[in-house]
């Protein structure tokens, strides 16, 4: 039998809604495979690793492999003022919405937005410390989330690492030291938040605030992108489990010349990455070459702008990560008898991301025996699910309660 035509294969698979060309490729590659009806699971392969929206039963809040924190997103897709200014006519700056509003939300007097937080600590390194030295403690001379090393984002900045004290003891003399060395020809200190990590026992280091008045600006790569430790978003006191977490308008106040902190873990939003603090810095930030090339869209511009928003009107209901966080465990325990499906179970939710190690916070769920992670992934939203114990659990926390029925329907349907 002649196999049939790749044409023909892939018009019988319109249906599936994917554009023609992928289609091709899937009829080709199932012929080439001499199994022409594999086709349809070529094109189904496709389909399923398209870029889409999903149901995060985890208990992870900040889910790194799930886009970090879940952020509202309506953006019209037209025409908009990304650099025009309404007022005058003129050519605006795409620096004034979003960059102007976040930093009034921590208390800066001026804020640039870049693509991560990444960028920024790179931008800042090469716009205020190219070819000069930047103190950094050994116990700060870290990894965060696989390719972010400070050495080496300090080496392609063209900025010279100056490493002062030890592994697990920095002091404020220390930095002085670095300081006083004419061959280090210190323009910055640079201090790194333990986002992912802790050392314990016999150790000290030196809050960024404590650093002030050294001799040189002070920059604080914060990386959650808690704005404020006193939560004014929140109803009652902060929650106990950010001590000790540095947030970006405390440490603004301290007298910190530069803050840098992720869009999408604690800030809860897109990613991206804030530089927040002097103008006089943030403007030598901004007139860098590299600025252009790290900058973000008005995408994320309009949704970071929708979240400065939200926090100025400490409008809890339009910050979805916040509301995750303050859900009772009553609230999801009724919530998961509610579902009518599985076992209602307590569990622990931790916050992820990079941040926080060591914390989690109890939360609700439902079991089911056995592991259906890849039955729930298939669903019309994927819903992902973890297994611990021989069971499969679907954490409450992280759910949105509008999608409380799509639980109840797919893991009704797994009988
Ligand atoms: C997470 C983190 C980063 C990296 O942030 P991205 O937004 O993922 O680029 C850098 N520094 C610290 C301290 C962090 O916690």
């Amino acid at each position: 039998m002649r196999p049939p035509s790749v044409d023909k294969l892939a018009r019988s698979l319109a249906d599936t809604g994917l554009p023609h060309p992928l289609l091709v490729e899937a009829a080709r590659a199932a012929i080439e495979a001499g199994d022409p009806a594999r086709a349809r699971a070529e094109a189904e392969q496709i389909r399923v690793g398209l870029l889409r929206p999903v149901v995060n039963a985890t208990g992870v809040l900040l889910h790194t492999n799930l886009g970090r924190a879940p952020w509202p997103h309506q953006d019209a897709g037209g025409y908009s003022n990304l650099e025009f200014d309404l007022s005058s006519g003129k050519r605006g700056s795409r620096r004034v919405h979003a960059g102007d509003l976040l930093a009034r939300a921590c208390g800066a007097e001026a804020a640039l937005v870049l693509n991560n937080c990444a960028s920024a600590v790179m931008l800042a390194l090469a716009a205020l410390g190219h070819g000069c030295g930047v103190a950094v403690s050994r116990g700060e001379l870290v990894e965060i989330g696989g390719a972010f090393r400070v050495p080496d984002v300090m080496a392609q900045s063209g900025a010279n690492l100056i490493e002062v004290g030890t592994t697990n003891r920095t002091r404020r003399a220390d930095y002085e030291r670095a300081v006083a060395d004419p061959n280090a020809d210190l323009a910055l200190v640079l201090k790194v938040h333990q986002s992912n990590y802790r050392i314990i026992g016999f150790t000290e280091d030196v809050p960024a605030p404590d650093l002030v008045g050294i001799g040189v600006p002070v920059l604080a790569d914060i990386g959650s992108g808690l704005l404020d430790s006193r939560c004014p978003w929140l109803p009652g006191e902060p929650p106990t489990w950010l001590d000790g977490e540095p947030a970006a308008r405390q440490t603004l106040e301290s007298g910190v010349d530069l803050v840098m902190f992720s869009g999408d873990k604690l800030l809860g939003g897109p990613q991206a990455g804030i530089i927040a603090g002097s103008a006089e810095l943030v403007d030598r930030c901004a007139a860098h070459p590299l600025a252009r090339a790290l900058r973000p869209g008005g995408l994320v511009l309009g949704a970071l702008q929708d979240l400065a928003m939200a926090y100025l009107g400490r409008d809890l209901d339009r910050l979805p990560f916040w509301q995750m966080v303050n859900r009772s465990v009553p609230e999801l325990r009724a919530r998961a008898e509610a579902l009518g499906v599985g076992r209602p179970i307590d569990t622990m939710a931790v916050p992820g991301g990079g941040t926080l190690p060591g914390i989690d916070f109890p939360s609700y769920g439902v079991a089911m025996d056995g592991d259906h992670t890849q039955a729930l992934r298939r669903a019309e939203l994927p819903i992902i699910a973890r297994v611990e114990d021989d069971m499969t659990i679907c954490d409450l926390r992280t759910v949105d309660p509008a999608h409380d029925h799509l639980l109840t329907t797919a893991l009704g349907a797994l009988g």
